[in-house]
């Protein structure tokens, strides 16, 4: 049986982390602050919401929330992100994302005005820059550091070690191939189109879920001594829960069958997604100790 990667634990040691540092700069002055920036009511926005609300409550960060309707217009998401980057008091900037239709089109255009060194989710150019550089102002987008952290956590090497990253957005795939190169790990990033996943997922040493496919991962595409992260939030509404209750949500892997064979594996929910929170405001924490600078 796998050992079972707990993203509370995690989470538990950021916040711990993150209170030492928000401590520190409140007593040279500095209040560390996030605005949460949210373009209409979406349940799942609302939900991460809710966490980044306790988790800042938790580690010492004040949070704030801007509200715009639904249907707001580029200008007003942009003008709102002029004042945001011009506002000395704030430290770091999250938009909840996706954004809705008429804002998603122009998001590349949007988050320019957003200053890099607040963007702490990295949404803008500058910090993919960042994450391909190694160099400047940006933030990796926070579940993609949430990997890292989990292995950092327990201690998994990522130096000289096959890495399968299934998924290649923007938000998670992509940056994270990139960080996991920077640590020295050899990564396959995977896609719809990759033929062989198997294969490459029996290869690998580490393999990290973000497709958003559950059933995607089965046991036979595992071997003993791996790695396995869950990135992934698949909501099932059939799903049964403990209680009787219906509605839940699973992974990319078949949890049942990954877990009897590999070392390790993050379950779902409880893993990876539970340590984003806590990366978001160890990225506030940093902006606001850079801006002492
Ligand atoms: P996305 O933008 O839809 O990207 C999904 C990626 O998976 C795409 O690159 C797609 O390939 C690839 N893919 C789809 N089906 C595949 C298959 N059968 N085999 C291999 N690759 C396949 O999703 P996302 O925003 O990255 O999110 C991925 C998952 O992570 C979702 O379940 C989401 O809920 C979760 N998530 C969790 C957190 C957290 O904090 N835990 C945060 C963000 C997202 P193509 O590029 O070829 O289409």
């Amino acid at each position: 049986m796998a050992k079972l990667l707990s993203g509370k634990e995690v989470a538990e040691a950021l916040e711990k982390e993150i209170s030492g540092r928000s401590a520190l700069l409140r007593e040279q002055g500095i209040v560390p602050k996030l605005v949460l920036v949210r373009c209409g009511e979406r349940e799942e926005d609302l939900a991460y919401e809710k966490s980044i609300l306790r988790q800042a409550r938790h580690s010492g960060i004040e949070a704030g929330l801007r509200l715009l309707p639904e249907t707001a217009s580029p200008e007003e998401l942009k003008k709102l992100l002029n004042e945001l980057s011009a506002d000395r008091t704030v430290h770091g900037c999250l938009i909840f994302r996706p954004l809705p239709g008429q804002l998603a089109a122009e998001q590349r255009e949007i988050c320019k005005a957003l200053a890099p060194e607040k963007d702490v989710d990295g949404c803008t150019a500058a910090s993919a820059a960042t994450i391909y550089t190694g160099e400047g102002a940006g933030f990796p987008p926070c579940t993609a550091q949430a990997c890292l952290e989990m292995l950092d956590h327990y201690g998994i090497e990522c130096r000289g070690k096959r890495a399968a990253v299934i998924g290649r957005s923007l938000v998670v795939g992509r940056p994270l191939a990139m960080l996991l190169t920077a640590r020295d790990a050899t990564v396959t990033l995977c896609h719809s189109r990759t033929e062989g996943l198997g294969d490459i997922c029996r290869q690998a040493d580490i393999i990290i879920c973000a497709a958003g496919r559950p059933g995607l991962v089965t046991g036979d595409m595992v071997r003993p001594g791996q790695t396995v992260l869950d990135v992934s939030m698949n909501f099932l509404p059939e799903l049964k829960n403990a209680d009787g209750s219906l509605g839940g949500f699973v992974g990319d892997t078949v949890f049942r069958e990954v877990e009897k064979t590999v070392e390790a594996i993050s379950p779902v929910p409880g893993g990876v997604g539970r340590v984003t929170s806590g990366v978001l405001m160890k990225h506030v924490a940093a902006a606001a100790e850079r801006s002492l600078k």
